[in-house]
């Protein structure tokens, strides 16, 4: 099994790596305004408790990938939110977008399988804010899918993963890049570097988190260096938004070709 998993996961990396080759969804940031977005992935409840409220005390709004099989499941260090958590803040004017509904890994999802497995988010999203939009979608642990690629351009306006990049410049919305805020602090202090850089030359830095804690998970950060990085943003000019409020003010649509 370990051997598996290893050779599982040489793919996933293979995958990812054929897959910011080229833009297989081009778009171009034309932006004289920095953009910054916050977004939290699965969702845990303190990414609701401290993560919405501090954009929220900043006049800010944040995008939220909800896999509807996460509702109210409890892990050791965190809790997911459940379709009243998602309620809450749908109501407070933050973006809800997709996560899958299994939360697996996209590739290890057959076609049928996977649309189906979309299909049933899609249902739980709606129950949350009645809505039945091309949301946004970020893939579960980062891990693209190039099978995928034309069912995941056809519901959806962009695929965020990680890489660690801004998005400047020619774009690939099918594999949106985003910038992880995660352990130790240290490095998710410093993350206010990235945030120089986006200011620097205009583009559209995406950040991506989960809890937000002060006894945080592996893949989430306190509240106070949340709080440090949004107030940072916006000292240095940024402008603080959803991914799809974004995508509205730089006049990428998104629609499906
Ligand atoms: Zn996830």
């Amino acid at each position: 099994v370990e051997l598996l998993d290893k050779l599982d996961d040489i793919y996933g990396r293979a995958t990812n790596r054929a897959l910011r080759l080229k833009a297989y969804r081009p778009a171009v940031v034309e932006t004289a305004t920095p953009i910054v977005s916050f977004t939290f992935d699965d969702v845990p409840d303190t990414a609701l408790t401290a993560g919405a409220k501090i954009l929220e005390a900043h006049g800010a709004r944040g995008s939220f990938y909800i896999a509807g099989s996460l509702a109210g499941v409890v892990e050791p260090k965190r809790r997911l939110i459940d379709l009243d958590g998602c309620r809450d803040l749908a109501a407070r004017g933050h973006e809800i977008g997709c996560h899958t509904f299994s939360h697996r890994a996209v590739r290890r999802m057959g076609p049928g399988t996977l649309d189906r497995d979309l299909d049933r988010n899609a249902d739980y999203l709606a129950q949350i804010d009645g809505k039945r939009v091309r949301r946004n979608f970020a893939f579960p642990y980062n891990a693209g899918s190039l099978q995928a690629l034309r069912t995941l351009r056809s519901r959806y306006r962009t695929c965020r993963a990680g890489g660690e990049k801004i998005n400047r410049g020619e774009i690939d919305l099918a594999f949106l890049n985003g910038v992880e805020i995660r352990q130790p602090e240290e490095s998710a202090l410093a993350l206010t570097a990235r945030i120089d850089e986006v200011a620097r030359e205009p583009g559209w830095l995406v950040f991506f988190t989960h809890d937000i804690s002060d006894d945080p998970t592996d893949y989430g950060c306190r509240p106070q260096t949340l709080d440090r990085l949004v107030a940072y943003a916006i000292e240095k000019g940024c402008t603080v938004e959803t991914v799809d409020a974004a995508l509205d003010r730089l006049g990428i649509t998104g629609d499906a070709a």
